[in-house]
This record gives C-alpha cells, sequence and structure tokens, in this order.
C-alpha cells in the first residue's frame, strides 16, 4: 500500500503544464484506498500558481519558492524534491514524461532506492493491483507492468491520461523554506524556441511536422501557418534538425520528444522508425509525401501523396474558410 502520492507540478511562464493535471488523475487511478495525493511546486514567484492549483483536487500543494529556482536546473530540482518528498512522506511519485519529467524522475528513483515505470500511457485497476501500460520496441507493442513495493516513481506520457476535474476542497499550502544545495551548474539564461509559439509541442492537440521534404527553413513557413489556423505546434524529423532547417528542440522520436497529439500531419517526412517511435501513438495520422512507397502510408490514417508545398497552403486555405 503507498501511502501518499506526490505529483510534480510543471509551469512555465504562469502558466500550468496540462500534463499537470494529467498526473494528477493518474495519482487518482493509481490510489486503490483513498490515498492522499499531493502536489510539489518548484519555481519563482509561484504565488498565483498555487492559487490556480488550490482546486485541483490534491490534499497539499507543498512548493518552494526561491530566485535559484526560477529555471530548471537539475541538482537544484533534485535536491528540493527531495526535501519535498521528505517532509510530505510520499511513497509514490508521479512525473510528466516531458523534458524536464525525463531528466529528473530518474535522479529522483535513484536517490530513494525506487522502481520507476516510464512513459506510461494508460491506468487499469483490478481488485489488488495498478496496472500501467506503455509502449515498448518503439510503439510497435506495450507492456503492463506493475510495483509491488515503494517507493515508487512513474512518469506519463502527455495527452493519454484525461485531466483531473477541479474540486470544490482548496488544498492546504505549505511552503518550504528554499536551503541552498551545492550546485555545480549555474543557469545562465533560458533560450526558448520561437517557432514552438505559446503551444508545447509535447501538450499540443495538433502537430504539423517537417521532415527534409521542407528543404529548407524557408520551408517550414507553410507548415508553421497551418498550424496557425489549427491552433497547433510546429514538430521536426531528426532529418529536418540534421539539415539545420530548425531547431533540435522541434525534433520528434526516439531521441526526440514523444507526442501524441489528435492530429499528427507529417510534410515530407519518410516515416524512419525512429521518427516513428515518437508520433505513432497520434489519434489521427495524415501523411503528405510526394513518395508513394514512403513509409508513413503504412501507418497514415490518411494519406496525400503529392508536393507538399502545394498540398499545405492549399490545406490551410480550406481550414481558414470553415
Ligand atoms: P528522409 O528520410 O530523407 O525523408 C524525406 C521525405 O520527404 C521522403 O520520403 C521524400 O519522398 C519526401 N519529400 C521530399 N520532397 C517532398 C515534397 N516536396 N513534398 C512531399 N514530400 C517530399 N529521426 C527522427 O525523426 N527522430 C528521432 O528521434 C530519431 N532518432 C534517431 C536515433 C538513432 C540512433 C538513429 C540512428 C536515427 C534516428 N533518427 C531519428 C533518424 C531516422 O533514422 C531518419 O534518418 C530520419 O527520421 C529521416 O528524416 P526525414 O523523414 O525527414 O528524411
Amino acid at each position: 500500500m503507498t501511502t501518499s502520492i506526490l505529483v510534480v507540478a510543471e509551469h512555465r511562464d504562469g502558466s500550468i503544464k496540462q500534463v499537470t493535471y494529467e498526473a494528477i488523475e493518474a495519482a487518482r487511478q493509481s490510489s486503490l484506498d483513498e490515498t492522499p495525493i499531493h502536489l510539489a511546486l518548484i519555481g519563482h514567484e509561484l504565488h498565483d500558481i498555487t492559487e490556480q492549483l488550490s482546486s485541483s483536487g490534491v490534499t497539499t500543494i507543498y512548493s518552494v519558492d526561491h530566485e535559484d529556482c526560477k529555471h530548471y536546473n537539475p541538482e537544484i530540482y533534485a535536491k528540493v524534491l527531495t526535501q519535498i518528498i521528505e517532509q510530505s512522506g510520499a511513497e509514490g511519485i508521479i512525473f510528466g514524461h516531458t523534458t524536464i519529467g525525463r531528466d529528473l524522475s530518474p535522479i529522483i528513483s535513484a536517490n530513494l532506492d525506487a522502481g520507476q515505470i516510464s512513459d506510461v500511457t494508460a491506468i487499469e485497476q483490478t481488485a489488488d493491483q495498478v496496472l500501467y501500460t506503455r509502449p515498448i520496441y518503439a510503439g510497435k507493442a506495450f507492456e503492463q507492468k506493475t510495483f509491488r513495493s515503494t517507493p515508487w516513481v512513474l512518469t506519463i506520457r502527455p495527452n493519454n491520461i484525461p485531466a483531473a476535474e477541479t474540486s470544490e476542497n482548496t488544498a492546504t499550502h505549505v511552503e518550504i523554506e528554499y536551503k541552498q544545495p551545492d550546485s555545480l551548474r549555474t543557469v545562465i539564461k533560458n533560450v526558448v524556441q520561437k517557432s514552438t509559439g505559446k503551444i508545447d509541442l509535447a501538450e499540443a492537440k495538433v502537430v504539423i511536422a517537417g521532415g527534409r521534404g521542407v528543404k529548407s527553413s524557408d520551408g517550414f513557413k507553410p507548415l508553421e501557418e497551418l498550424a496557425q489556423v489549427l491552433g497547433g505546434a510546429v514538430g521536426a524529423s531528426r532529418g529536418a534538425c540534421d539539415a539545420e532547417y530548425c531547431d533540435y528542440a522541434l525534433q520528434i522520436g526516439q531521441t526526440g520528444k514523444v507526442v501524441t497529439p489528435e492530429i499528427y500531419i507529417a510534410c515530407g517526412i519518410s516515416g524512419a522508425i525512429q521518427h516513428v517511435a515518437g508520433m505513432s501513438q497520434s489519434r489521427l495520422i495524415i501523411a503528405i509525401n510526394k513518395d508513394p512507397e514512403a513509409p508513413i502510408f503504412k501507418l497514415a490514417d490518411y494519406g496525400i501523396v503529392g508536393d507538399l508545398f502545394e498540398v499545405v497552403p492549399l490545406l490551410t486555405e480550406e481550414f481558414k474558410s470553415v
């Protein structure tokens, strides 16, 4: 039995990431007997975010608010989070399977000597255990795992588990004093890629991804216009990143971001297994490629054989008119 579960909240520029609410729901689904759910909130100037999270259905919000925590630093965050885990007494820790979650969760698992299940896409309760589903072999198969002991650490893939509903109960807020840990790193500045816009690629409901077929950084412009009309984010294959058409922050795949949007539009992407590993769980896949034999068509729900520079602007015009 897990005494309590701690969800690690993620936020940026004063906005709470959707995956935080999904992780709270994952905590509920992981709780066999009304286990208390707490939230860890780390950052700087957290007042507004704490207010917003107070109706998220958790019992307690443990926060550490300090200038040193303004930007993510794994050494500082790991120490601060360990302090929160100790104070909350949590035996289950849940992260989003995001860039930060993927970096921080193994540090915490190692520190706690905990078992970890990563990249969970579904949770199922039986009479006496909780089963976690995760993709394996680059999304070609799924496995179900469970924890046999505590403590445990979980990361959940964004956009797969429904977000927790808001609650009428207000969470208790415990502010923990920041104790400056030794850190070999200093974050000098935080560089946010402009082309990703306001929508986080990992959480976007619509992703328009470009591959080597876009041919240049200017070739991404039609994709950006389509993304804007559909309220989506632009992503890329590693082929496009390696060719310096866009930044690696946009890379989707085995060594990039994992996305699960409602709609994924692959433009000039061949469909290599390493790319597919990062997008195969998308609800609806549309591929635009001028090669009818491109492997991406085997995966796509809809395929358009054609030149992306003709097809994408047509789609943009069409969507603008609806
Ligand atoms: P290509 O394979 O060159 O395909 C370009 C496609 O564009 C072709 O199908 C072509 O027909 C089409 N095209 C060209 N012009 C047009 C046009 N005008 N209109 C329409 N279609 C057009 N890749 C990833 O994406 N993500 C990863 O995380 C990743 N990790 C990797 C890890 C390892 C260890 C290794 C070895 C490789 C990894 N790769 C990854 C690379 C992967 O194997 C492929 O090389 C890469 O995905 C290819 O990118 P691409 O589809 O854009 O390019």
